[in-house]
C-alpha cells in the first residue's frame, strides 16, 4: 500500500456509518489517514472499514484488544485481513497475549502495524490504587511500553507529555500514536492538557490523532489545511 506522507490520524468518532462518511467524503485520503474507534464500529462493523478503504483512506482500528493470548491473536488476524493500516491492544493483557498477537500476524504475513495502550489518560493514581497498583501512571507507562516493544510491538499510543520520555527510552523508530491534539487557538474541549501538532512532533510523536478541530469544524478541509501549515518538514512516512 502506498502510504500519505501525513502524520494525520482523523479520528472519526460518530454514532452511524452515514456520519463518519460524511466527514470523510471531504477528506482527502493523500493527506491523513482515519481512525475508527469502539462506538462506531460497534454499530457500523467492518462495513465502515470497508468503506473507508474503497475511499482510498488508510485505517486505524482502535479496538484495544485485552483478552486471553489465543482470543486477541483471532481479533489482530480478524482486524488485519479487512486489510487496516493500525490496530492496537491493551499492553496490560501481558507478554503472552502481545507476543501471541504479534506472532499471529507474523505467520500470515500480515503487515499491519500492531501498537499498544499503555495507561489510559482517564486513569490516575487514585484508579491505579483502586485496581491493586500502587504506582504513579507515568511509571506504569513506562513498564508497558517497555514490555510492549520486548513483545516485537511497533509502537504505542500514548500522550503528548509521555512522548519525549519514551523517545528516550524506546527510540525514534517505536511509533508514539498521540491524541490531545489542539492549535493554538482552538478549545481543547475534555483534553486536560493539549499540545499542538508542532509541539507534539516536537517532542517525538510519530502520529497524531485529531479528532474534534477537523470533525467539528465548519470546513474540516479547511481545518486540515490549517493544521497542515503548522507542520515544519518531516518525515513520518511509515
Ligand atoms: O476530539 P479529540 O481530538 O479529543 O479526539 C481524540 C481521539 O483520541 C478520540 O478518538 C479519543 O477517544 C482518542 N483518545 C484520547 N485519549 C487517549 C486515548 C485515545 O483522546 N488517551
Amino acid at each position: 500500500m502506498s502510504l500519505p506522507a501525513s502524520p494525520i490520524i482523523i479520528a472519526l468518532d460518530y454514532p452511524s456509518m452515514d456520519a463518519a462518511l460524511c466527514l470523510a467524503d471531504q477528506l482527502d485520503p493523500v493527506r491523513c489517514r482515519v481512525k475508527v474507534g469502539k462506538e462506531l464500529f460497534t454499530r457500523a462493523g467492518p462495513n465502515v472499514v470497508e468503506a473507508l478503504h474503497g475511499r482510498g483512506f488508510e485505517v486505524f482500528l482502535d479496538l484495544k484488544f485485552h483478552d486471553i493470548p489465543t482470543t486477541v491473536a483471532g481479533a489482530v488476524q480478524a482486524a488485519a485481513e479487512q486489510g487496516v493500516w493500525m490496530v492496537n491492544v491493551h499492553a496490560s493483557g501481558g507478554r503472552r497475549m502481545m507476543e501471541a498477537a504479534r506472532e499471529r500476524l507474523e505467520t500470515n504475513n500480515l503487515t499491519t502495524h500492531l501498537i499498544a495502550v499503555t495507561v489510559l489518560t482517564s486513569m490516575e493514581r487514585s484508579d491505579m490504587m483502586d485496581i491493586g497498583l500502587a504506582v504513579e501512571p507515568f511509571e506504569q507507562v513506562d513498564r508497558l511500553a517497555a514490555l510492549a516493544q520486548s513483545c516485537g510491538l511497533a509502537g504505542v499510543v500514548c500522550s503528548p507529555q509521555e512522548t519525549s520520555h519514551l523517545r528516550q527510552t524506546c527510540g525514534e523508530a517505536f511509533l508514539k500514536v498521540t491524541p490531545g491534539i489542539r492549535l493554538a487557538s482552538s478549545q481543547s474541549d475534555d483534553q486536560r492538557r493539549t499540545f499542538t501538532p508542532d509541539e507534539a512532533l516536537s517532542a517525538g510523536s510519530t502520529h497524531l490523532v485529531i479528532g474534534r478541530p477537523i470533525t467539528q469544524a465548519e470546513d474540516p478541509m479547511v481545518a486540515l489545511a490549517d493544521i497542515e501549515k503548522t507542520l515544519v518538514t518531516r518525515s513520518p512516512d511509515r
